[in-house]
């Protein structure tokens, strides 16, 4: 079962994960975006891991609360809302509970995941962190190393594709052949995920 001080490790670790990371998240959204995407996460995962430090919460749905929390408000590019309703649509589905198990952890991410498509209005194929997301989450009743290999690949699938929403998609076909920055950080998370459970 998952704890609090699990979904600690990995709201930290993924913290970690972009801050190393961050001049490549940024490098990747200064080819078909505006050059701020490692800054962005940066900013907001360092907000994520004082707020950690400063809460006594111990339920797993009360940590991805209060992280997804601080997404939305320091965050000001399109990715922070977005994670930010990722995390916090997960957290509020776990609801209360002390420990959930990884398939329930699965099932909450999935209506995050299914917020993020919502808020975004972004489908499977149209070069956002969704490519990442979704198979991630697909593979998570397996196993957290499926869930971190699938969103690995599905980050690289979205390089032949062109861009449908966000900035990337003001470029049209000069989109194709970039990786896309937030299924790239998308990756990142699920990396932290499998480290924290490793
Ligand atoms: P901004 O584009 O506002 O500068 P960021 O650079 O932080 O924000 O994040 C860009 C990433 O956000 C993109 O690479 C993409 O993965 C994701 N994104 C942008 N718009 C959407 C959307 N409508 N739905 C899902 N993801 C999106
Ligand atoms: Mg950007
Ligand atoms: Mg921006």
């Amino acid at each position: 079962m998952l704890d609090g001080d699990f979904f600690r490790r990995w709201l930290t670790t993924a913290a970690s994960a972009v801050d190393r990371e961050a001049d490549r998240l940024t490098e990747l959204d200064s080819a078909i975006g505006d050059a701020d995407h490692g800054a962005n996460l940066r900013r907001g995962f360092a907000a994520v891991t004082e707020a950690l430090d400063g809460s006594d919460a111990t339920a797993p749905g009360a940590l991805l609360a209060l992280a997804g929390r601080q997404l939305i408000s320091k965050v000001g590019g399109a990715s922070g809302p977005l994670y930010g309703t990722l995390l916090r649509t997960t957290g509020k589905t776990l609801g209360d509970a002390g420990e959930v198990s990884r398939e329930e952890l699965a099932q909450a991410l999935r209506a995050g995941v299914d917020a993020v498509a919502k808020l975004g209005g972004a489908a499977p194929g149209d070069k956002t962190m969704l490519d990442a997301l979704i198979p991630a989450v697909d593979a998570l009743p397996a196993s957290f190393e499926a869930a971190r290999d699938a969103a690995d690949k599905g980050a690289e699938a979205t390089i032949p594709l062109q861009a449908r929403k966000g900035r990337a998609s003001y470029l049209g076909e000069r989109s194709i052949g970039h990786q896309d920055p937030g299924a790239t950080s998308s990756a990142l998370l699920f990396t932290a995920l499998a480290e924290a459970a490793g």
